[in-house]
């Protein structure tokens, strides 16, 4: 069995120390974007423990068997409280929905709890509002009771939720009380950082694999309004879809149509779409994921010859866990 080198990105402060230590076979980096250790070519170790043994702050655990992977390790790598954030931006139910834009679109998240957590209104809910000419309501009347998970639930979990239950974000509960959030982007990361920690349902992602395989087709929309760019997105139930107007691309999302009408636009405005570089789909998904982390999005534009096409961080992270279909 090849070594299994377990880096606890929790303590890692990015010190350099493990990378140099493994001078010889370069299987350590610090990555630019998370500034966290990260072992970039597995395929090379030779399990010597250099890493392990140069680690100030104790992070590393070299094993060259999976059983021996201590149980501490693996308990806490793959919970959800290692990856959720902190920040949790609650809204007043007494708000009009259109407040409640302007609050999602001034904090960049796309959703708002509620009555201490255990209501959500999401980008979705206040779009069907605006749509419906009920965007000067209160914000309680289009929440839905929030789904949430406990802090010591498994990654692998929260994202089965995500997925199965179309949403993209968890309030993660510690103590019967509400402490962080746990959206989609962070199991990508946690899928990344905790590949080591295998078991039946784990089937991590190789970062070497093409974008190809992730990219998916999408309607490539020219100039729109917000009226018609919500028929497109609902229709084909998708978040975002990509944009040409000539040589320009990008992107236009909900969370664009939700800034729209935070600004008080109209629903027969044009839509601003967001111009961002595609990547090509010959790529390493491992590119794509670290573009997307350092800019924030949730999507991105992908060439595939002539053709256009869209990344999401749903989509990669679909691939990231083996889902039984029942
Ligand atoms: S065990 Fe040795 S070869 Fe493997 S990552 Fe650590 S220093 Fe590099
Ligand atoms: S030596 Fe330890 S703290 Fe320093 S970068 Fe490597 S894993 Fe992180």
């Amino acid at each position: 069995m090849d070594p299994i080198v377990l880096i606890d990105v929790d303590r890692c402060v990015g010190c350099y120390m493990c990378q140099r230590a493994c001078a010889l076979a370069q299987c350590i980096e610090i990555n630019e974007v998370t500034r966290f250790a990260e072992v970039v070519r597995p395929e090379d170790c030779t399990g010597c423990m250099a890493c392990e043994r140069a680690c100030p702050y104790d992070c590393i655990v070299v094993v060259s068997d999976e059983s021996q992977v201590p149980l501490r390790a693996k308990i806490t790598l793959s919970r959800v409280r290692r990856y959720a954030t902190k920040r949790l931006v609650l809204g007043d139910p007494r708000w009009s929905v259109r407040r409640g834009a302007e609050e999602m679109t001034k904090e960049g998240v796309g959703s708002l709890l509620l009555m201490n957590g255990t209501k959500i209104v999401t980008e979705t809910d206040v779009l069907e509002a605006w749509i419906g000419g009920r965007e000067e309501e209160p914000l309680i009347n289009f929440s839905k009771d929030a789904i949430t998970i406990e802090g010591k639930a498994t990654v692998e979990e929260a994202l089965r939720i995500m997925l199965e239950k179309c949403i993209s974000h968890l309030p993660v509960i510690e103590r019967g009380k509400l402490s962080g959030m746990i959206s989609l982007r962070d199991v990508l990361r946690a899928s990344s950082v905790t590949s080591p920690i295998l078991d039946e349902s784990i089937l991590p992602i190789n970062p070497r694999e093409k974008i190809e395989k992730y990219a998916i087709q999408v309607p490539v929309v020219g100039k729109v309004t917000n009226r018609e760019l919500y028929s497109i997105l609902k229709e084909r139930k998708l978040k975002a879809t990509v944009v040409r107007e000539g040589e320009k691309v990008g992107l236009i999302s909900i969370r664009d149509l939700t800034k729209a009408m935070a600004k008080g636009k109209s629903l027969d405005d044009l839509i601003d779409p967001r111009w961002i570089n595609p990547v090509s789909s010959e790529e390493q998904i491992s590119k794509a994921i670290a573009i997307m982390m350092e800019h924030n999005l949730r999507h991105l534009p992908v060439f595939q010859g002539a053709e256009l096409k869209m990344l999401s961080v749903k989509e990669i992270a679909k691939h990231a866990v083996w889902i039984k279909v029942t």
